[in-house]
């Protein structure tokens, strides 16, 4: 199927739900991703900072760019301009240099912590624990250039459903206790991003309100 069909098909199935579909462009030429926008899409997820860049140069201005790949904090400044949701929080360092780029743009950058809820040691992200003493810390409450929309995570890339399964629930679990506990009465305080092409319907099942699909719209990548 065309990438356009591949996309209406998807965002018949999940816009019906209330869950916003970020399609990942990573790897995909700028043709591949205006097949997309001209079937409608926007919204767009990119895990490079220097292709995100390139690619948000050249393509249209009304195109929503997500950052869903691990950052580099020397990297912050190239994206602070324009990026519309940062996925990947991952330390209160990444945090700070954010917030210090956003100021330099006269912005606030909406961000996601990024949890670690997988099997695997090549998965980035913050345990539980430094997730909440992060949001603790005094240094944090500082912060007035970016703001915590929600919670990301990648499940364990496993055929075991049930694993998949008690881990997007759990990461949900956890994103209840953190809206009660810091973020209380803060309605910006909605996101749960989890849910790729192999994944998304068990995602969704246990309460994403974002999904990052690639392949499943623009068909597998080479590498
Ligand atoms: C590549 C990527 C996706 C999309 O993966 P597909 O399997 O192609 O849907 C989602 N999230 C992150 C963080 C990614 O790097």
């Amino acid at each position: 199927m065309s990438i356009a069909a591949n996309l209406t098909e998807l965002k018949n199935e999940v816009e019906r739900l209330h869950v916003k579909l970020i399609a990942v462009s990573k790897t995909k030429s700028e043709e591949e991703i205006m097949e997309a926008y001209n079937a409608g899409q926007r919204v767009f997820g990119e895990n490079q900072v220097q292709e995100l860049a390139d690619k948000y140069e050249h393509l249209p201005k009304d195109i929503e760019w997500h950052l869903i790949g691990h950052l580099q904090t020397n990297k912050v400044k190239y994206i602070a301009p324009f990026i519309h949701l940062i996925h990947s929080v991952d330390s209160l360092k990444l945090l700070k240099e954010i917030d210090k780029q956003a100021s330099k743009n006269n912005r606030v950058i909406d961000c996601l912590l990024q949890i670690y809820i997988a099997d695997e040691e090549t998965k980035f992200g913050l345990g539980f624990d430094e997730a909440i003493e992060l949001l603790r810390s005094d240094e944090f409450a500082e912060l007035k250039h970016i703001r915590i929309t929600g919670v990301m995570g990648i499940a364990t890339n496993t055929d075991n459903e049930k694993q998949i399964k008690d881990e997007f629930y759990e990461l949900r679990t956890f994103f209840t206790g953190l809206k009660h506990s810091f973020f209380r009465n803060q309605d910006h305080f909605k996101e749960v991003s989890m849910g790729m092409s192999s994944d998304y319907k068990e995602a969704i099942k246990q309460g994403s309100t974002m999904i990052r699909v690639g392949s499943t719209i623009f068909g597998k990548r080479g590498s």
